[in-house]
């Protein structure tokens, strides 16, 4: 009786261990656990220590259960947000190049990201030289959104230009003229006679590789306003030549004929109006300007069909209300008279060391009375600056992208905007770390905007300034500098082709064009390595 009552006690005792353990914990509050745990009391009797012991693993094994479950569910709340929320899943030949990329990037980062720690110069050298930038040059790439011609033509295309027997350049002063009709001013002299008088060609055309192109030492203050005066010093300096039309038109054409090499077949450029000149040195009429493009794209057109160009007229702050009046009426003529590919307005320059967008609002808003089709594509947020405020101004006229928009991560609101709106972003990496916005490409802003869902592009700006030519190596180092997969990557791509500024129906065959180009691409990489499914 009495051995029955002890018995009867441990059992009370328990069952309060059990009770106290139900309520204490969130993971045995539902009947199955309950169920669970009496059967336990009666596979172990009265055996306390024994159940007690049983009841702690299984509690905590519980948590540490729902620890990985509540880890997995917040994860993916955050992976909600990224740019590849809507990409499907990749394909088995996609994963095996993604798994293939990773062993690339380990390659280039064997020694704590040492690349990417360099000075910028040395470190490009590197990466340059790597397969995995070989990888980016023939990955298709959509298309190219942000892109000033002035920096962008070949560095080789441009010492040909100076070849001509028009092309003069004073030494001292450090300016070049194209006169096709002659020149005979005091201190210029044809850059073929520099070539004799200075020993030889390579002499004279390695002073010019190095005077078009940014020096370490004009980057190195790391201060923005400091490294822009040599950088706009590179487009005065080649103006007289790139704005010769016919040096114009080759450059353009070049141009295109390397983007398409590169895998992009969507060209977007920046162009102010009233600068190209013809061989009497006179400024070409808007008409003339404007056919000089057209011509340009229908003889790329006969070599590839697909490709597609886009102008968008880009005024430079810095010049003043009655050129941003020029340029905007620049824009209307083209609506006007029926040249499509000229697609929309832009505001340049550096953003702040001139009036903000905010100073052209009347004008603007004048202009495009009557325009339903009048867009914009600014430049805004090139700054680290939490002052700036062109980004305001950009998405309340209603940009379709933005040019930069380097400052976004610091005005919260105005990112769920360009998400919502499902803005265009033309971020252009290389040509930040370049200008001084960052100092290190790992904390490029880029990296937590794709987080954040924005639709990024990848952009290179003025590459020929930079010493690289097209956007395969702006590619390389954000794959790099901000942990991206091969997901990703397509995304970017993809990005460029769906935000780009071309009429619908040429968008939606860019959009086949490039998926068919992309898998094409991705068997090419399967079958050339072929031991790839080993490391998947
Ligand atoms: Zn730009």
């Amino acid at each position: 009786m009495q051995i029955t009552f002890i018995k009867m006690n441990k059992l009370a005792l328990v069952v309060f261990v059990l009770m106290v353990t139900l309520v204490v914990s969130s993971e045995t509050e539902d009947a199955h656990d309950f169920y669970k745990y009496h059967s336990l009391i009666k596979k172990y009797g009265n055996s306390l220590d024994e159940f007690s012991e049983i009841v702690t693993q299984n509690s905590t094994e519980a948590k540490v259960r729902k620890y990985w479950e509540d880890r997995k569910q917040i994860m993916a709340k955050d992976q909600s947000y990224r740019f590849t929320r809507d990409v499907p899943t990749l394909t088995p030949d996609e994963e095996i190049v993604n798994a293939y990329l990773e062993t690339l990037r380990n390659e280039v980062i064997h020694i704590d990201d040492s690349p990417l720690l360099l000075e910028f110069f040395e470190g490009q050298k590197i990466i340059k030289d790597t397969e995995l930038h070989e990888f980016f040059k023939k990955m298709p790439k959509g298309g190219e959104m942000h892109v000033h011609l002035e920096g962008a033509v070949a560095l080789d295309t441009m010492i040909k230009f100076t070849y001509s027997d028009y092309v003069y350049f004073n030494v001292e002063k450090q300016e070049f003229k194209t006169v096709p009709k002659g020149l005979d001013e005091k201190g210029f002299l044809r850059c073929n006679e520099l070539r004799q008088i200075w020993g030889s060609n390579a002499t004279f055309d390695n002073y010019l590789r190095k005077i078009f192109v940014m020096q370490p030492e004009e980057i190195s203050s790391k201060q923005i306003h400091e490294i822009w005066k040599p950088f706009e010093g590179k487009f005065i300096l080649n103006d007289p030549i790139i704005h010769y039309y016919e040096f114009y038109k080759l450059g353009l054409l070049d141009f295109c004929r390397q983007s398409i090499r590169d895998g992009i077949y969507i060209v977007e450029i920046r162009h102010a109006s009233g600068r190209i000149f013809d061989e009497n040195n006179k400024i070409l009429s808007l008409k003339d300007e404007f056919e000089l493009y057209k011509s340009a794209l229908e003889e790329i057109k006969q070599e590839y069909p697909d490709f597609q160009l886009a102008i968008i007229v880009a005024a430079l702050k810095n010049q003043g209300k009655q050129h941003v009046r020029d340029q905007l009426d620049s824009y209307l003529y083209a609506m006007d008279h029926g040249y499509e590919f000229v697609t929309g307005f832009d505001l340049v320059n550096e953003e702040d060391n001139v009036q903000p967008i905010h100073n052209f609002v009347e004008e603007i808003i004048k202009a495009k009375q009557g325009y339903p089709d009048f867009k914009f594509y600014f430049h805004a947020g090139e700054s680290n600056r939490r002052s700036n405020e062109n980004l305001y101004d950009a998405i309340l006229m209603g940009t379709k992208r933005v040019g930069h928009g380097f400052n976004l991560a610091l005005k919260p609101h105005l990112i769920d905007l360009v998400v919502e709106r499902d803005i265009g972003y033309e971020i252009c990496p290389i040509s930040n770390f370049i200008l001084g916005y960052t100092q290190d490409m790992r904390w490029h802003p880029g990296k937590q905007l794709i987080s954040k869902g924005v639709p990024l592009t990848l952009n290179s700006d003025c590459s020929v300034f930079y010493n690289y030519d097209g956007v395969a190596l702006d590619f390389t180092y954000a794959f790099l500098a901000w942990e991206l997969d091969l997901k990703d990557m397509k995304q970017l791509a993809i990005n460029a082709v769906t935000h780009s500024s071309i009429k619908p129906k040429a968008k939606s065959m860019m959009l086949t064009k490039f998926h068919r180009d992309w898998n094409k691409f991705i068997s090419s990489v399967v079958e050339s390595h072929g031991d790839l499914s080993k490391i998947v």
